[in-house]
Protein backbone atom coordinates (compact mmCIF):
# COMPACT_ATOMS: atom_id res chain seq x y z
CA UNK A 1 0.00 0.00 0.00
CA UNK A 2 1.15 3.36 -0.61
CA UNK A 3 1.45 6.25 1.90
CA UNK A 4 0.50 9.61 2.06
CA UNK A 5 1.16 11.82 4.14
CA UNK A 6 1.16 15.52 4.73
CA UNK A 7 3.94 17.51 5.90
CA UNK A 8 4.27 21.20 6.47
CA UNK A 9 6.86 22.33 5.40
CA UNK A 10 6.63 26.26 6.30
CA UNK A 11 7.00 24.96 9.89
CA UNK A 12 10.45 23.13 8.74
CA UNK A 13 11.70 26.25 7.14
CA UNK A 14 10.97 28.27 9.92
CA UNK A 15 8.47 29.97 8.48
CA UNK A 16 5.14 29.76 9.94
CA UNK A 17 5.18 33.13 11.70
CA UNK A 18 5.46 35.05 7.72
CA UNK A 19 3.50 32.49 5.56
CA UNK A 20 0.12 30.89 6.48
CA UNK A 21 0.57 26.69 6.69
CA UNK A 22 0.57 25.30 3.94
CA UNK A 23 0.12 21.44 3.30
CA UNK A 24 1.81 19.12 0.53
CA UNK A 25 1.40 15.50 -0.05
CA UNK A 26 4.88 13.55 0.22
CA UNK A 27 5.13 11.65 -2.80
CA UNK A 28 4.16 8.28 -2.72
CA UNK A 29 7.13 5.41 -2.63
CA UNK A 30 9.62 6.47 -6.17
CA UNK A 31 12.51 5.93 -7.37
CA UNK A 32 14.78 8.84 -8.44
CA UNK A 33 15.70 8.56 -12.24
CA UNK A 34 17.68 11.66 -14.36
CA UNK A 35 14.38 12.95 -15.37
CA UNK A 36 13.13 12.94 -12.18
CA UNK A 37 10.93 11.11 -9.60
CA UNK A 38 8.90 7.73 -10.96
CA UNK A 39 6.35 6.14 -8.77
CA UNK A 40 8.07 2.77 -7.91
CA UNK A 41 4.92 0.85 -9.05
CA UNK A 42 5.47 2.74 -12.59
CA UNK A 43 9.03 1.64 -13.54
CA UNK A 44 8.25 -1.57 -14.98
CA UNK A 45 10.87 -3.85 -15.64
CA UNK A 46 14.50 -2.63 -14.52
CA UNK A 47 18.06 -4.15 -15.51
CA UNK A 48 19.42 -2.96 -11.90
CA UNK A 49 23.42 -3.10 -12.86
CA UNK A 50 24.45 -1.70 -16.15
CA UNK A 51 26.96 0.50 -17.93
CA UNK A 52 26.47 3.08 -21.18
CA UNK A 53 30.20 4.36 -20.90
CA UNK A 54 32.89 3.70 -18.37
CA UNK A 55 36.66 5.11 -18.68
CA UNK A 56 39.53 3.14 -16.69
CA UNK A 57 42.11 5.75 -16.75
CA UNK A 58 42.02 6.63 -13.29
CA UNK A 59 40.63 10.05 -10.94
CA UNK A 60 43.65 11.84 -12.18
CA UNK A 61 43.21 12.06 -15.75
CA UNK A 62 39.43 11.08 -16.22
CA UNK A 63 37.64 13.97 -18.52
CA UNK A 64 35.18 14.50 -20.34
CA UNK A 65 37.06 16.15 -23.37
CA UNK A 66 38.39 11.77 -23.63
CA UNK A 67 35.31 10.89 -25.93
CA UNK A 68 32.96 12.64 -27.76
CA UNK A 69 29.34 11.79 -26.48
CA UNK A 70 27.60 12.10 -29.80
CA UNK A 71 29.94 9.43 -31.16
CA UNK A 72 28.94 7.80 -28.21
CA UNK A 73 25.18 8.09 -28.44
CA UNK A 74 25.21 6.53 -32.33
CA UNK A 75 27.47 3.72 -31.08
CA UNK A 76 24.73 2.95 -27.71
CA UNK A 77 21.65 4.36 -28.58
CA UNK A 78 20.91 0.41 -30.53
CA UNK A 79 21.64 -1.47 -27.69
CA UNK A 80 19.65 0.77 -25.32
CA UNK A 81 16.51 0.69 -27.57
CA UNK A 82 16.89 -3.25 -27.97
CA UNK A 83 16.54 -3.70 -23.96
CA UNK A 84 13.24 -1.16 -24.28
CA UNK A 85 11.66 -3.79 -26.96
CA UNK A 86 12.95 -6.64 -24.57
CA UNK A 87 10.27 -5.66 -22.19
CA UNK A 88 12.71 -3.09 -19.91
CA UNK A 89 11.76 0.28 -18.62
CA UNK A 90 14.35 0.94 -16.25
CA UNK A 91 17.91 1.10 -16.67
CA UNK A 92 20.33 1.68 -13.73
CA UNK A 93 23.74 2.94 -14.86
CA UNK A 94 26.26 2.01 -12.28
CA UNK A 95 29.36 4.14 -13.62
CA UNK A 96 30.18 6.21 -10.89
CA UNK A 97 31.77 10.06 -11.10
CA UNK A 98 35.72 9.35 -11.85
CA UNK A 99 35.06 6.43 -13.49
CA UNK A 100 32.86 7.92 -16.75
CA UNK A 101 29.47 8.89 -15.11
CA UNK A 102 28.09 11.64 -17.42
CA UNK A 103 24.83 12.57 -16.58
CA UNK A 104 23.89 14.96 -19.29
CA UNK A 105 24.55 11.73 -21.68
CA UNK A 106 22.22 9.69 -19.67
CA UNK A 107 19.41 11.78 -19.80
CA UNK A 108 20.24 12.11 -24.01
CA UNK A 109 19.51 8.57 -23.87
CA UNK A 110 16.94 8.79 -21.86
CA UNK A 111 14.71 11.28 -23.99
CA UNK A 112 15.34 9.51 -26.96
CA UNK A 113 14.62 6.04 -25.59
CA UNK A 114 11.88 6.32 -23.17
CA UNK A 115 13.93 4.35 -20.63
CA UNK A 116 14.14 5.75 -17.25
CA UNK A 117 18.02 5.82 -16.55
CA UNK A 118 19.07 6.29 -12.67
CA UNK A 119 22.54 7.54 -11.81
CA UNK A 120 24.23 7.80 -8.57
CA UNK A 121 26.42 9.56 -6.41
CA UNK A 122 29.27 8.14 -4.40
CA UNK A 123 32.94 6.87 -5.13
CA UNK A 124 34.75 3.94 -6.19
CA UNK A 125 37.54 3.05 -4.05
CA UNK A 126 38.45 -0.27 -5.78
CA UNK A 127 42.11 -1.07 -7.15
CA UNK A 128 43.88 0.92 -3.72
CA UNK A 129 41.74 3.81 -5.07
CA UNK A 130 42.90 4.83 -8.37
CA UNK A 131 39.84 6.00 -9.31
CA UNK A 132 39.29 8.36 -6.24
CA UNK A 133 40.20 11.77 -6.51
CA UNK A 134 42.96 13.30 -3.90
CA UNK A 135 39.84 14.36 -1.23
CA UNK A 136 38.72 11.18 -0.58
CA UNK A 137 41.77 10.31 1.01
CA UNK A 138 41.99 13.60 2.97
CA UNK A 139 38.59 13.98 3.99
CA UNK A 140 36.58 12.51 7.24
CA UNK A 141 33.34 10.08 6.22
CA UNK A 142 30.93 13.08 7.47
CA UNK A 143 32.70 15.66 4.79
CA UNK A 144 32.60 13.20 2.29
CA UNK A 145 28.64 12.61 3.00
CA UNK A 146 28.32 16.42 2.88
CA UNK A 147 29.38 16.21 -0.86
CA UNK A 148 27.06 13.22 -1.64
CA UNK A 149 24.16 14.84 0.38
CA UNK A 150 24.92 18.06 -1.87
CA UNK A 151 24.39 16.02 -5.67
CA UNK A 152 20.80 15.01 -4.01
CA UNK A 153 19.71 18.17 -2.49
CA UNK A 154 21.26 20.73 -5.29
CA UNK A 155 21.94 17.92 -8.54
CA UNK A 156 24.76 16.57 -10.11
CA UNK A 157 27.71 19.31 -11.22
CA UNK A 158 25.09 21.84 -11.88
CA UNK A 159 22.62 20.21 -13.95
CA UNK A 160 20.09 19.41 -11.19
CA UNK A 161 19.99 15.73 -12.08
CA UNK A 162 19.37 14.02 -9.30
CA UNK A 163 21.32 10.66 -8.29
CA UNK A 164 18.92 7.49 -7.44
CA UNK A 165 21.21 5.85 -5.40
CA UNK A 166 24.40 5.41 -3.98
CA UNK A 167 27.73 3.63 -5.38
CA UNK A 168 30.80 3.05 -3.75
CA UNK A 169 33.68 -0.04 -4.09
CA UNK A 170 35.90 -1.72 -1.64
CA UNK A 171 38.58 -4.57 -2.25
CA UNK A 172 38.51 -8.13 -0.57
CA UNK A 173 38.26 -7.99 3.06
CA UNK A 174 39.95 -6.81 5.41
CA UNK A 175 38.53 -3.39 3.71
CA UNK A 176 41.25 -0.83 4.02
CA UNK A 177 40.71 2.20 5.67
CA UNK A 178 40.13 5.09 3.18
CA UNK A 179 37.46 2.28 2.05
CA UNK A 180 35.80 1.99 5.05
CA UNK A 181 35.44 5.76 5.03
CA UNK A 182 33.90 5.16 1.70
CA UNK A 183 31.14 2.64 3.72
CA UNK A 184 30.77 5.26 6.66
CA UNK A 185 30.11 8.13 4.40
CA UNK A 186 27.49 5.45 2.59
CA UNK A 187 25.82 5.75 6.11
CA UNK A 188 25.75 9.01 6.63
CA UNK A 189 24.30 9.75 3.53
CA UNK A 190 21.79 7.17 3.60
CA UNK A 191 20.22 8.25 6.81
CA UNK A 192 20.32 11.69 5.53
CA UNK A 193 18.83 10.90 2.00
CA UNK A 194 17.28 7.67 1.55
CA UNK A 195 19.22 6.43 -1.25
CA UNK A 196 20.08 3.03 -0.88
CA UNK A 197 23.65 1.84 -1.54
CA UNK A 198 25.13 -0.45 -4.04
CA UNK A 199 28.49 -1.43 -3.60
CA UNK A 200 30.91 -3.00 -5.55
CA UNK A 201 31.85 -6.16 -3.27
CA UNK A 202 32.31 -9.20 -4.69
CA UNK A 203 33.07 -12.38 -2.13
CA UNK A 204 31.19 -12.47 1.02
CA UNK A 205 34.14 -11.76 3.70
CA UNK A 206 33.81 -7.64 2.73
CA UNK A 207 30.00 -7.97 2.55
CA UNK A 208 29.69 -8.99 6.22
CA UNK A 209 32.50 -6.15 7.17
CA UNK A 210 30.72 -3.46 5.09
CA UNK A 211 27.17 -4.61 6.93
CA UNK A 212 28.90 -4.48 10.32
CA UNK A 213 30.01 -0.64 9.07
CA UNK A 214 26.45 -0.01 8.17
CA UNK A 215 25.17 -1.19 11.01
CA UNK A 216 27.41 0.64 14.21
CA UNK A 217 26.11 3.40 12.23
CA UNK A 218 22.52 2.41 11.63
CA UNK A 219 21.52 1.96 9.07
CA UNK A 220 19.76 -1.60 8.50
CA UNK A 221 20.84 -4.13 6.06
CA UNK A 222 17.88 -3.69 3.28
CA UNK A 223 19.77 -0.75 2.46
CA UNK A 224 22.50 -2.25 1.19
CA UNK A 225 22.91 -3.80 -2.29
CA UNK A 226 25.72 -6.97 -2.53
CA UNK A 227 26.89 -5.82 -5.59
CA UNK A 228 28.80 -8.60 -7.79
CA UNK A 229 27.62 -11.15 -5.23
CA UNK A 230 28.00 -13.88 -7.99
CA UNK A 231 31.53 -13.99 -6.60
CA UNK A 232 31.20 -15.52 -3.67
CA UNK A 233 31.62 -19.28 -4.22
CA UNK A 234 30.19 -20.47 -0.77
CA UNK A 235 26.15 -20.95 -1.17
CA UNK A 236 26.07 -20.44 2.36
CA UNK A 237 27.13 -17.50 2.85
CA UNK A 238 25.03 -16.41 0.33
CA UNK A 239 22.06 -17.03 2.83
CA UNK A 240 24.04 -15.44 5.69
CA UNK A 241 23.64 -11.88 4.07
CA UNK A 242 20.31 -12.50 2.54
CA UNK A 243 19.48 -13.57 6.34
CA UNK A 244 20.55 -10.02 7.48
CA UNK A 245 18.12 -8.09 5.24
CA UNK A 246 20.29 -7.55 2.53
CA UNK A 247 19.96 -7.46 -1.45
CA UNK A 248 21.99 -10.54 -3.37
CA UNK A 249 22.73 -8.80 -6.72
CA UNK A 250 23.77 -11.27 -9.15
CA UNK A 251 24.36 -8.85 -11.83
CA UNK A 252 27.10 -10.16 -14.73
CA UNK A 253 24.43 -12.36 -16.72
CA UNK A 254 25.91 -11.17 -19.84
CA UNK A 255 29.17 -12.81 -18.89
CA UNK A 256 29.11 -16.03 -16.80
CA UNK A 257 26.82 -19.54 -17.40
CA UNK A 258 22.89 -19.22 -17.43
CA UNK A 259 23.11 -22.59 -15.51
CA UNK A 260 25.67 -20.97 -13.00
CA UNK A 261 23.20 -17.65 -12.44
CA UNK A 262 20.05 -20.49 -11.99
CA UNK A 263 22.49 -22.48 -9.08
CA UNK A 264 22.95 -19.21 -7.25
CA UNK A 265 18.68 -18.14 -7.57
CA UNK A 266 17.97 -21.29 -6.88
CA UNK A 267 19.86 -21.55 -3.56
CA UNK A 268 18.24 -18.31 -2.09
CA UNK A 269 14.48 -19.40 -3.52
CA UNK A 270 14.50 -22.80 -2.12
CA UNK A 271 15.60 -20.93 1.30
CA UNK A 272 12.85 -18.30 0.94
CA UNK A 273 14.36 -15.67 -0.13
CA UNK A 274 13.44 -14.96 -3.82
CA UNK A 275 12.32 -11.33 -2.46
CA UNK A 276 16.11 -10.19 -2.22
CA UNK A 277 17.41 -11.55 -5.27
CA UNK A 278 18.26 -9.06 -8.22
CA UNK A 279 19.15 -9.39 -11.61
CA UNK A 280 21.54 -7.13 -14.10
CA UNK A 281 24.02 -8.01 -16.80
CA UNK A 282 26.48 -5.77 -15.79
CA UNK A 283 27.34 -5.03 -19.79
CA UNK A 284 27.63 -2.22 -21.65
CA UNK A 285 30.00 -0.40 -22.30
CA UNK A 286 31.36 2.24 -24.55
CA UNK A 287 35.22 1.69 -23.35
CA UNK A 288 36.76 5.44 -23.95
CA UNK A 289 39.75 5.09 -25.00
CA UNK A 290 39.52 2.38 -27.40
CA UNK A 291 38.91 2.48 -31.24
CA UNK A 292 34.86 3.32 -31.11
CA UNK A 293 34.70 2.56 -27.85
CA UNK A 294 35.69 -1.09 -28.36
CA UNK A 295 33.30 -4.63 -28.36
CA UNK A 296 29.84 -3.13 -26.39
CA UNK A 297 28.23 -6.17 -25.18
CA UNK A 298 24.31 -5.93 -25.45
CA UNK A 299 22.08 -6.20 -22.62
CA UNK A 300 19.86 -9.33 -23.61
CA UNK A 301 20.96 -12.36 -22.04
CA UNK A 302 18.69 -12.34 -19.22
CA UNK A 303 15.48 -12.28 -22.05
CA UNK A 304 16.77 -14.58 -24.58
CA UNK A 305 18.43 -17.19 -22.14
CA UNK A 306 18.13 -16.76 -18.27
CA UNK A 307 14.47 -16.53 -18.55
CA UNK A 308 13.86 -19.33 -20.50
CA UNK A 309 15.74 -21.87 -18.32
CA UNK A 310 14.33 -20.36 -15.14
CA UNK A 311 10.92 -20.88 -16.72
CA UNK A 312 12.43 -24.42 -17.58
CA UNK A 313 12.92 -25.18 -14.37
CA UNK A 314 9.48 -24.69 -13.12
CA UNK A 315 9.85 -20.74 -12.60
CA UNK A 316 5.85 -18.79 -12.83
CA UNK A 317 5.57 -15.37 -14.09
CA UNK A 318 5.10 -14.53 -10.59
CA UNK A 319 8.53 -15.44 -10.24
CA UNK A 320 10.31 -13.31 -12.73
CA UNK A 321 8.11 -10.34 -11.92
CA UNK A 322 9.61 -10.49 -8.52
CA UNK A 323 13.30 -11.02 -10.14
CA UNK A 324 12.57 -8.38 -12.67
CA UNK A 325 10.29 -5.51 -11.60
CA UNK A 326 9.34 -5.84 -7.90
CA UNK A 327 12.57 -6.67 -6.07
CA UNK A 328 14.65 -4.07 -8.09
CA UNK A 329 11.84 -1.11 -7.36
CA UNK A 330 11.40 -2.21 -3.79
CA UNK A 331 15.64 -1.93 -3.62
CA UNK A 332 15.59 1.52 -4.99
CA UNK A 333 12.63 2.93 -3.59
CA UNK A 334 13.80 6.14 -1.89
CA UNK A 335 13.40 5.60 1.58
CA UNK A 336 15.53 5.78 5.07
CA UNK A 337 15.93 1.89 6.45
CA UNK A 338 17.13 2.54 10.21
CA UNK A 339 18.11 -0.31 12.47
CA UNK A 340 14.83 0.06 14.97
ZN1 LIG B 1 29.35 -2.67 -13.03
Amino acid sequence: MHRRHFLTTTAALGLSSLLPAITMPERKDYLQTVTGPVDSDKAGWIMEHEHVLVDFIGADKVSRSRYNPDEVFEKVLPYLQELKKLGFTTFVECTPQYLGRDVILLKRFSEATNLKIITNTGLYGTQNGKYLPEYAFKETPEQLAKRWINEWQNGIEGTGIKPGFIKISVDKAPIKDFQRNLVKAAAITHLATGLTIASHTGEAAAAFEQLEILKAGGVHPSAFIWVHAQNEKDPQKHLQVVKQGAWASYDGAAWGEPQRYFKLIDNLKKNGYLNQILLSHDAGWYRVGEPGGGDFKGFTTISEKLIPLLKNKGYDDADIEKLLRVNPAEALEIKVRKIK
